[in-house]
């Protein structure tokens, strides 16, 4: 029997195709042909990319030369624009305002071909750290009003180079979705005076089906509603709002945990596309108490089409407790 199910953050519904569930195979894709000419991304190219916003590199290193372990770029092609004021209009009924924000590139690795699923702990945590300090960085525009995180992992999931990168775009709005989730945490807490975030990860905790992965400070589970088969939601035990906030001296277990998730999800599925991004609450906004920040992965193993984008709901055709065992057994 399909199941429908809430999300009790956003009251989202979800179809949980149970009686047709499908297993990783059934996911596998042919992969796209490697991009071709030389990778702007590549050490050597690096006049090819706009001048380094910071990086990593031996110390006397100069800015933009060849040897480097991470960069920090703006896009080449952003969807926002850096310059100028916001500028709020109204034309007749409709509003709108300058395209104004940030979009920058942090290029993960030297090596081209290597995932966070492939480097090693200390440098996805060199990776999450620029996501805090880019994110503080930003944060101090007074322009921007949310910092959204994410990464596009193969062709479907529209990264549009091979060569591994993250990115980070600052909004002088907070996004629907993103006040939607907010306005579901916040009507949890006005109920129970409790975190929904927390509450739901005692509970996964406690019955343990659902949960993928944990260590002393972070978890990963498979959410109860999950849209997508093998969606996947990392979050930080202790409550916590604020990405950026996270501690330094906590990003090394955040560093394993995502590195472990995407390794499984990479070797149950072959190599997926997906999507992550991180959630996490809006700039100059409280949400102290009742907002949890969490990472979302989002495998792109099936196509959202006329249904889910006329419904608003989502056909998953793989329970998360069968995803989670999935990627719970693997054995690297
Ligand atoms: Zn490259
Ligand atoms: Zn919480």
């Amino acid at each position: 029997m399909p199941e429908l199910r809430k999300d009790p953050v956003t009251g989202r519904w979800v179809i949980i195709a149970s009686d047709r569930a499908k297993r990783p195979k059934s996911f596998i894709i042919s992969k796209a042909p490697k991009q071709t000419g030389p990778c702007p991304f590549c050490p050597g190219n690096e006049g090819m990319t706009p001048e380094e916003i910071s990086a990593i590199r031996p110390a006397g290193g100069a800015p933009n030369s060849t040897e480097w372990s991470m960069r920090v770029v703006p896009n080449k092609y952003p969807a926002l624009r850096i310059e100028g004021g916001l500028d709020r209009k109204g034309e007749g009924m409709f509003d709108k305002m300058n395209g104004i924000g940030a979009h920058e590139v942090i290029i993960e690795s030297p090596d081209h071909d290597k995932s966070i699923a492939d480097l090693d702990e200390n440098q996805v945590a060199d990776i999450i750290k620029a996501y805090k300090y880019r994110t503080h960085d930003l944060e101090r525009d007074a322009r921007f009003r949310y910092v959204l995180i994410f990464r596009n992992h193969g062709p479907s999931a529209g990264a549009s180079l091979d060569h591994a990168h993250s990115q980070i775009i600052a909004l002088p709005i907070v996004p629907k979705r993103v006040q939607e989730e907010i306005r579901g945490a916040k009507q949890y807490f006005e109920y129970k005076e409790r975190c929904v975030f927390c509450d739901m990860m005692s509970e996964e905790l406690a019955a343990g089906k659902r949960v993928v992965l944990e260590n002393d400070e972070f978890v990963v589970i498979s959410p109860f509603a999950a849209r997508f088969p093998f969606e996947t939601w990392l979050l930080p035990k202790k409550h916590s709002s604020d990405f950026a906030q996270m501690p330094d001296e906590s990003v090394g277990k955040c560093a394993s945990a995502l590195k472990d998730v995407l390794s499984r999800t990479k070797q149950v599925l072959d190599d997926p596309p997906y999507n992550f991004i991180v959630h996490t609450a809006p700039v100059h906004e409280h949400h102290e108490n009742e907002y949890h920040w969490h990472i979302e992965i989002m495998p792109r193993l099936t196509h959202v089409a006329g249904f889910e984008w006329g419904s608003g709901f989502y056909i998953n055709p793989t329970p998360p407790e069968e995803a989670a065992e999935f990627l719970r057994t693997i054995t690297s």
